[in-house]
């Protein structure tokens, strides 16, 4: 069984084709500065055609999408016109996610009309959380209207606790797993149960993030109109492209940069990593109360694999939990390794994985194919 698993972004769109039966890699490939998904889908479909790896369009038994947000749609469906609709009614919510995701979906439709379109969620690994973690504390009619916290990157943290589980053996296994890419979440999982994760009720909230604002009084917004003149639309664009880590530092929405400029003694930019720093070690504490304890801390993304410096700054000074950092294992860790980089007598592991949502997504995709059989 072939699936394709599609990664839309505002301007980027990158594929790869999985065989279900092995889960094995037949093709991957993707396109920066994207205008036209139909033809970035095109060139896709050409070179695995070319490759050899899907020689007829008849062969693919569905197109997967991480989809972000649909109103009412938590966990694995099929993108049918009703479920692009539920995900048109919360763009406001995900601005940056959800229109390049309908427009390709729909691109995808247009060239492939028999073949499924399946989304899994990324709130669907919340979607059993306690409702004490999911609620916000407003007025019951908020509620119902959809204000609530969902939670996102689910199938990185999914796919982080299963492994985990592998890795470590054992069951009920309390995994505080921090996403640090472009996007940033730290979530908790206990066993096969997502507990909580720090994105709330949009991919705005929670830590800072490459240039969108996470964690904001919600009262800075009515301060802002009605003090400062700003207008709506206005926030909007600055909370979505001025804020995160761009914002703090105004050098870069890139770690990389930021760290570089950070070195050559710019103030703000050194703000900026040990104000990451500090709320990531919010979230972890909040996890650790709530899961009593971790096996594991894990690190993985972007920057979670590839910035040791930062994994130091948020692990140390954790000793009062017996949670212990490696440090020379936590400098020599490469990425594409998985590593377990806490001290030999530390309590907690802590660890760095490589993520892998598409696998996630794929097998939530096949199981749906099967279940409609
Ligand atoms: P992701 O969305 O998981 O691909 O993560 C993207 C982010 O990872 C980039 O914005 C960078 O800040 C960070 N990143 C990627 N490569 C490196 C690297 N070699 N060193 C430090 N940070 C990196």
């Amino acid at each position: 069984m072939k699936i394709l698993i599609a990664n839309i972004g505002s301007t980027s769109f990158k594929y790869r084709l999985l065989d279900m039966t092995t889960e094995a890699t037949l093709a991957k490939g993707g396109f920066e500065r994207v205008t036209d998904y139909g033809d970035a889908i095109e060139k896709s479909l050409a070179e695995m055609k070319a490759s050899g790896a899907l020689p007829r369009l008849e062969e693919l038994a569905a197109v997967g999408f991480k989809t972000v947000l649909a109103k009412n749609v938590l966990g694995c469906a099929e993108l049918t016109e009703d479920v692009l609709k539920a995900m048109e009614e919360m763009n406001e919510v995900a601005p940056s996610h959800n229109p390049p995701y309908i427009a390709g979906i729909r691109k995808f439709r247009e060239k492939l009309p028999r073949t499924p379109m399946v989304g899994l969620f990324e709130t669907a690994w919340w979607m059993n959380a306690p409702e004490a973690a999911k609620r916000y504390a407003v007025p019951e009619q908020w509620a119902e209207w959809g204000v609530r916290r969902y939670g996102f990157h689910g199938a990185s943290h999914r796919y982080i606790a299963e492994r985990v589980a592998k890795l470590l053996g054992g069951s009920n296994l309390r995994v505080i797993s921090c996403h640090l890419g472009g996007s940033n979440s730290i979530g908790a999982t206990l066993g096969n149960r997502g507990m909580g994760n720090s994105l709330g009720m949009s991919p705005q909230s929670g830590l800072p993030h490459n240039n969108r604002v996470g964690e904001l009084d919600s009262f800075a917004i009515p301060f802002l109109m009605k003090t400062h003149g700003l207008t709506i639309d206005q926030i909007v664009r600055s909370m979505n492209k001025e804020g995160g880590l761009l914002g703090i530092s105004g050098v870069s929405n890139d770690v990389r940069d930021i760290v570089a400029a950070a070195q050559q003694g710019n103030e703000r930019a050194k703000l900026a990593m040990e104000v990451f720093a500090h709320d990531i070690r919010h979230w972890i504490g909040a996890y650790l109360v709530q899961l009593n304890g971790a096996d594991a801390i894990v690190f993985t993304a972007g920057i979670g694999e590839n910035n040791a410096q930062l994994r130091e700054m948020v692990c140390t000074n954790l000793d009062w939990f017996g949670i212990r950092l490696d440090v020379a294992k936590n400098e020599a860790y490469q990425r594409g390794q998985e590593s377990v980089i806490s001290a030999d007598d530390s309590r907690t592991k802590i660890m760095v994985l490589p993520t892998n949502e598409e696998i996630v997504v794929a097998r939530e995709v096949k199981k749906l194919l099967e279940n409609r059989k």
